[in-house]
């Protein structure tokens, strides 16, 4: 059992799936819809859906602007798909403002429309063998990275479609759709370290 909470972004999507699947690992879990519900947060996953319609919905639910200072200051959030949409610095096609956190550029829908959906075994160096399962569906693909970004992971042809920057994370893919713990994993183990960080800094400032 880790002792760390994680928040999903649950104003669309397939936030449900992301849930499950951390109780199954059993890891605490809980729906973000309210900017109260980030306050006791180790970390946040901003799920595939539309990111269009994620990012509109960021605006209406007044999650924008926390969200993105919570990023800032350094909490983990791993976007995937529409998610990983709505954490680039620029997204092409997209109607309005997205969180430009991380350092990359996607390319929506970069594959084609609903029925350029597939599959791919990807290798993770970070993970190891063996290869991660990747489902895409309608994905993007990172067109950009920048210095400070490690790429986790490539299709076959190069394309990039999992990175990393310091505590964000961002995948073209659904890890929420496949049985591979890995990814939720790895976000599960940087909120511990930011918990961590937290608690030590806080008894420092109390005296002990
Ligand atoms: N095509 C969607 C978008 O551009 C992302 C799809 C997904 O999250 N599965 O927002």
């Amino acid at each position: 059992m880790t002792d760390v909470k994680i928040g999903v972004l649950a104003v669309q999507g397939d936030f449900a799936e992301h849930i499950d699947r951390l109780h199954e690992m059993g890891i605490e879990a809980g729906e973000v819809r309210l900017p109260a519900q980030l306050d006791d947060i180790d970390g946040l996953i901003i799920p595939g859906g539309e990111s269009t319609t994620i990012t509109r919905l960021l605006d209406i639910y007044d999650l924008r602007e926390p969200i993105r200072a919570l990023g800032d200051a350094g909490l983990p959030i791993w976007g995937t798909c529409a998610g990983a949409i709505v954490l680039a610095k620029t997204a092409s096609d997209l109607d309005r403002p997205n969180l430009g956190l991380m350092d990359i550029d996607v390319r929506r829908n970069a594959f084609g429309r609903q029925v350029d959906s597939f599959e791919e075994d990807l290798a993770v160096e970070a993970f190891g063998p063996p290869a991660f399962h990747a489902v895409f569906i309608r994905a993007p693909l990172i067109d950009r990275a920048g210095a400070a970004v490690d790429v986790l992971a490539r299709l076959p042809d190069g394309g990039i479609v999992a990175v990393r920057q310091g505590s964000l994370l961002a995948t073209s893919f659904h890890p929420e759709l496949t049985p591979d713990p890995r990814f939720h994993r790895l976000l599960a183990d940087l909120a511990a370290e930011r918990r961590r960080g937290r608690r030590s800094r806080g008894a420092a400032a109390a005296g002990g």
